[in-house]
């Protein structure tokens, strides 16, 4: 593992409530992040905001790297950067030593701009782009091959650039235990096993063994590393125990054809996290009995040891992915009450939408709502919380909260990952600033987006302008 390079010890804040360990509610009743009060920092910076919690984030990666420090001998983090691909995000994990998973160009050119040890990178995709092979090549990266025809483009761009390929080969599981276990629809509908084998992601056997004896014959590529990632939104230890089993039955398989031994495994991410009030799909997936890192790490690292034992095969070095683990309880998403109207039911607008919180609306996701200001005071009712958009613009349908009052706050708690990096413009609304606290200070770390970047972007032709503006000739 990366040694990091700037990694200060951490210390929770003593906080009443706790929803994360620097996540809630300090000593004037309000929700608290990291030392700050979330409703100074949304007068300070404005609604719609998200907050991240630098402590927090630092904490989670740890918490990950030792659980799995405990039970394996050579582990790899590499943050998965799409959960958010902030450059603020992307230098606190250089300095805690975690390397990175990245897609496409301009991710991996912001983890390249921030500084990332390109060794500790992985690039994933499924339709690579030249310019994108040839940026992973000049750094160094480890390509993880998902195509056909991705090896003889990688070798002709190697060739060109004159560099040794680091390579990697996406698999696709077989995953036959996983057959009748459900999860959340993340990739369609269906079994654990269903979802995996109709995603575009991953070789056959027969592909793997195919591109590993054609890279074996040609000179400058290096092959590092099997790979499989399978988003799940869970946390059930034995589902990730079966695809990292599987992962060593398949490099017993490319020994036994190839003579070569994936001497690294990278079992992905989708691992999520435990809170004692329930996160996820429908508040199902977590509880107070939520398994943690640790849990995770015991049962993936034991399918690993046992299998590679069986099969005689030398443990190999691992490599995780994870993501929303990591970046998702470190941040808070809020917005500001504006209109609360009483009829049917009571809908609460905020200038929060599922623009900005996407994942509210889609799969039943749930994120805990909290009001800000003396969060835990108040009989409740029951309300669902809407933003702005022209759809139903559900963040929270049938939320127990305490009364809520225009210029009233709600955080959405565990919001740290794939909401500013998935956010989108429907309705042309404008994109949230992101604010950084750390032990009591704060910074902005993305710019709110104003009205040029919006309007900005757009042209009219000019038969169209013609068209509207051209005065008829003068007879
Ligand atoms: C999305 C993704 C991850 C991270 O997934 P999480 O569910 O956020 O942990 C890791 N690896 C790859 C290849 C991915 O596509």
């Amino acid at each position: 593992m990366t040694s990091p390079i700037h990694a200060p010890p951490l210390a929770a804040p003593d906080y009443a409530t706790r929803f994360g360990e620097f996540v809630g509610i300090g000593p004037n009743g309000n929700l608290w992040v990291d030392g700050c009060d979330v409703a100074a920092l949304a007068e300070a910076y404005g609604t719609p905001l998200y907050v991240i919690s630098e402590n927090q984030l630092r904490h989670n990666y740890r918490a990950f790297r030792d659980a799995f420090a405990a039970e394996y001998p050579d582990v790899e983090i590499l943050f998965a950067n799409k959960s958010n691909n902030g450059l603020a995000i992307r230098h606190i994990m250089n300095q805690e030593g975690a390397g990175g998973d990245c897609f496409g160009a301009q991710e991996m050119y912001m983890a390249l701009l921030a500084g990332t040890d390109p060794a500790t990178l992985v690039l994933n995709g499924s339709n690579k782009q030249d310019e994108e092979l040839e940026m992973a090549l000049a750094n160094g990266l480890c390509i993880n091959i998902d195509a056909e025809d991705e090896l003889d483009r990688i070798a002709d761009i190697a060739a060109r650039l004159g560099v040794v390929a680091n390579l990697g080969i996406r698999l696709k599981l077989d995953l036959e235990p996983l057959r009748d276990r459900m999860g959340v629809s993340m990739h369609g509908p269906g079994s654990l096993k269903q979802q995996s084998d109709s995603t575009k992601w991953g070789m056959t056997r027969e592909q793997t063994v195919d591109i590993v004896r054609r890279a074996l014959a040609m000179p400058a590529m290096r092959l590092k590393e099997t790979h499989f990632h399978l988003s799940r939104m869970s946390n059930e230890p034995a589902d990730f125990a079966v695809m990292a089993r599987e992962m060593i039955v398949w490099s017993a398989n490319l020994r036994d054809e190839t003579g070569w031994t994936p001497p690294t495994i990278d079992i992905g991410g989708g691992w999520t996290f435990g809170k004692w009030y329930g996160t996820g799909p429908n508040r199902q997936i977590d509880g107070p009995d939520a398994p943690t890192p640790a849990d995770y790490a015991r049962a993936v690292c034991s399918a690993i040891r046992e299998e590679a034992e069986a099969r005689g095969l030398p443990l190999p070095k691992l490599r995780l992915e994870p993501g929303r683990a990591l970046s998702g309880p470190a941040g808070v998403a809020v917005g500001r009450v504006g209109a609360v109207k009483r009829g049917a039911k009571t809908w609460v607008n905020l200038d929060l939408s599922t623009n900005h919180l996407s994942w509210a609306s889609v799969l039943d996701w749930y994120y805990h709502a909290v009001r800000v200001r003396n969060a835990a005071d108040g009989d409740c009712e029951t309300v669902d919380l809407v933003g702005p958009l022209c759809n139903s613009d559900e963040l929270g349908a049938h939320r127990e909260m305490p009364a809520l009052a225009r210029g009233d706050l709600v955080a959405f708690l565990d919001a740290g990952g794939y909401t500013e990096s998935s956010a989108a413009r429907y309705n042309a609304q404008l994109l949230p600033a992101t604010v950084l606290v750390s032990g009591g200070r704060h910074a902005l770390i993305t710019e709110r987006e104003q009205m040029k970047d919006v309007a900005g972007r757009f042209r009219v032709p000019a038969h169209l302008l013609a068209a509207s503006f051209a005065r008829p000739e003068a007879a």
